[in-house]
């Protein structure tokens, strides 16, 4: 039987196979050499160790940005563990240190990313990557946010439910109702008016959001984070979300109350004592 590495190379180049072609090639080699019964029952495990491999082991070395793959592949699984991204929907990018995009593929679950799946692109959109997916659909919006704003280096767009349904709703977040999240995600957070997914009449209807948030509902559609990095922009991810959903109870419970305007003064003092440190 092959070695490994003869599955992830492709014959007479250096070129990584995708980390799904590699497991395919894997499982059609061990239902030849074994049979399919045998095959059927031990594929689980041959397959748990093919991708462990090509997580973490010596093969990793040639994938390139592999830090900020695996900081994607990370956030992709809290997101689509918390069903945040039904079925492939929503996306994930960091910007690299030379001004470049990783993005996520198009068409995949979040849940099941490897650190060489993602696309590489420019601000442009040209892809530089040589994989086999196609970039991320929504790709105009994340670049639209990194042209925008210097200080952005990571975009997360999901179709969280309970942010979502705000978003079906026409209606801004609120967001001064609990402390923690007006902390994290600023000012109200809007409805960025319909453009339809994947047009760059969605990514221009950003454009006058941009420069004062940094957290959107994208109206009939879904939520969108920008941030400094990717970890911060999943965790206004989960707040936004977490704040919808609070709002959506607390109307159960005949409607929300506001934070207090002292409170508002109060939380802007204990920001600002924070900032300064
Ligand atoms: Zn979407």
């Amino acid at each position: 039987m092959a070695y490994l590495h003869d599955f992830i190379y492709n014959e007479n180049s250096n070129c990584r196979r995708s980390s799904e072609a590699v497991v395919k090639a894997v499982a059609s080699a061990v239902a030849n050499q074994f049979g399919t019964d045998l095959a059927v029952k031990i594929l689980p495990t041959v397959t748990a160790a093919v991708v462990g491999v090509l997580d973490n082991g010596d093969y990793s070395a040639s994938v390139p940005f592999l830090k900020e793959g695996r900081e994607i592949v990370r956030a992709g699984r809290i997101l689509g563990a918390l069903g945040y991204m039904a079925g492939a929907s929503g996306n994930i990018s960091v910007r690299l240190d030379d001004g470049t995009v990783l993005i996520t593929p198009s068409g995949m679950r979040k849940i099941d990313l490897h650190p060489d799946d993602m696309v590489r692109v420019d601000l442009a959109g040209n892809v530089l990557s040589e994989g086999p997916y196609k970039v991320s659909s929504e790709y105009m919006i994340h670049l639209q946010a990194y042209r925008s704003r210097n200080d952005v280096r990571a975009v997360v767009h999901t179709h969280a439910p309970y942010a979502t349904t705000f978003a079906a709703a026409h209606m801004p977040l609120d967001n001064t109702v609990l402390a923690e999240a007006w902390n994290m995600l600023g000012g109200t957070i809007p409805v960025v008016p319909f453009g339809a997914p994947s047009t760059p009449e969605l990514a221009s209807n950003l454009i006058p959001f941009l420069k004062d948030h940094s957290c959107f509902l994208l109206e009939n559609h879904g939520l969108m984070t920008i941030a400094k990095d990717l970890e911060t922009a999943v965790q206004m991810t989960e707040t936004a979300e977490f704040l919808a959903k609070i709002q959506i109870n607390a109307r159960a419970l005949g409607g929300e109350k506001p934070l207090r305007g002292d409170s508002i003064r109060i939380l802007r003092e204990v920001q600002a004592k924070r900032c300064q440190k």
